[in-house]
């Protein structure tokens, strides 16, 4: 689950972490009156008006814009309030529609009084997998976009492994603020902030931390200016006050629908819609629809019962997607016969009438596998079944062509 800025910020802040002040708004009305709150606090009059969605590049898109008195805030709080931005991740990028904004969170200027005094970082964290350890990445190029940074000049791009069972250690929090350039105040300041976010990171149970830029401020605080914040979805019942932070119209709507019915979803690009039980085995089924040069169009774990409401829910959601072109469904009757199974797709393919209007490959394994078959084939409708998984995978290679 991602966080809006705002709400990344709140939370980093309740870790200790400096952020840039700001106050939401997500009616015009109230504009005013966040922009006199922030000018009594920050004794300035220039904001920043900073679209709330989740993706970022929005600097670039039009939706990050300085105001430097009421009339600038009215003006840029107007045009994004309500706007359709595109920025390189929104859906289909600069030329698809867009996302529509519904709230701005209006900012202080955190480079005001001396933007030249002011430096910007780059500073993430992750788990990186392969060394099953948390990473922090950082980069004295902040601001810009860090696969460009890695990719044309790999030496600026910085990694600190933890140890999981010695956690961050202080000289590690030393050579970041070192490797970032800092002295004095600034480096104590960021390894002080490295240190809470770290904290925040383990606290949130969150998967990504992304804040660029992180800011050294003219007088050497150390910032955090934006935050992308994603959490971990499998941890979020630890954590109810940031489960419910949850913008569910930031979400891909057919994967929010799945998740009402149970059914784990995640769109992708391909065309072949999947139907699996199992995660592991849903995983397997798209690799092999890729070696037999298919292209997965989603993942799709309908679960243990894989009964004709289940299949039914998945069928239409898989359908969703105009890019489908077949559906190959692979179940293992384990615990859940074939043959219920089986029966479950028949149902659910007659109750669904004509909304089905691609090829189905059925491929069943496990107990009752047979009679399953013979119950798909024997129904009369317009599915082809496979007992052995490269079977299934070649039947989709040749409706497709
Ligand atoms: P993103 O484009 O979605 O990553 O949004 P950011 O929050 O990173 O803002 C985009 C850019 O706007 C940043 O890289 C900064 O250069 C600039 N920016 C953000 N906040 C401020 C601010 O308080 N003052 C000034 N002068 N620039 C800012
Ligand atoms: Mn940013």
């Amino acid at each position: 689950m991602n966080l809006h800025e705002y709400q990344g910020k709140e939370m980093l802040a309740s870790y200790g972490v400096k952020i840039q002040r700001g106050v939401l708004v997500e009616d015009i009305a109230n504009l005013q009156g966040a922009y006199e709150t922030l000018q009594a606090e920050t004794g300035t009059d220039f904001v920043v008006v900073k679209a709330q969605i989740h993706a970022g590049g929005r600097g670039k898109g039009g939706g990050v814009k300085l105001a430097k008195n009421w009339e600038e805030v009215q003006e840029h709080a107007g045009n994004i309030l309500g706007m359709m931005l595109k920025t390189p991740q929104t859906p289909g990028g600069l030329e698809g529609p867009g996302k529509l904004v519904s709230k701005v969170l209006l900012t202080e200027d955190s480079y005001a009084p001396d933007f030249d005094a002011c430096k910007e970082f780059y500073v993430s964290i992750m788990m990186d997998r392969g060394k099953k350890k948390n990473v922090i990445i950082y980069s004295t190029e902040g601001g810009m976009n860090i696969e460009e940074v890695a990719e044309a000049t790999p030496h600026l791009v910085h990694k600190e492994y933890i140890d999981p069972h010695l956690g961050l250690q202080g000289f590690q929090l030393r050579k970041i603020a070192f490797n970032l350039g800092l002295s004095g105040a600034a480096f104590k300041d960021m390894c002080k902030f490295i240190s809470n976010l770290y904290r925040a990171f383990l606290g949130s149970d969150a998967s990504l931390f992304e804040i660029n830029p992180c800011l050294k401020s003219a007088n050497d605080e150390i910032i955090a200016v934006d935050c992308k914040v994603t959490l971990d979805d499998n941890a979020l019942f630890r954590h109810p006050d940031l489960a419910a932070l949850r913008d569910k119209s930031e979400e891909d709507p057919a994967e929010v629908e799945a998740g009402e019915f149970g059914l784990n979803y995640v769109n992708l690009d391909g065309n072949v819609g999947c139907m699996v039980n199992g995660a592991g085995l849903a995983m397997a089924t798209m690799d092999i629809i890729k070696l037999s040069g298919g292209d997965p169009a989603n993942f799709l774990d309908v679960g243990g019962t894989a009964d004709a409401e289940r299949v039914e829910n998945a069928f239409r959601i898989i359908l969703k997607d105009p890019a489908v072109k077949c559906i190959l469904i692979n179940i293992f009757g384990g615990i859940v016969r074939c043959d219920r199974v089986a029966q479950g797709v028949v149902d659910a393919y007659n109750n669904m009438g004509d909304q089905i209007n691609v090829p189905i490959i059925v491929r069943l394994q496990g107990t009752n596998a047979d009679i399953a078959k013979e119950l798909i084939d024997n129904s009369g409708l317009e599915v082809k079944s496979a007992i052995i998984l490269q079977e299934a995978a070649d039947l989709v290679s040749e409706v497709l062509g």
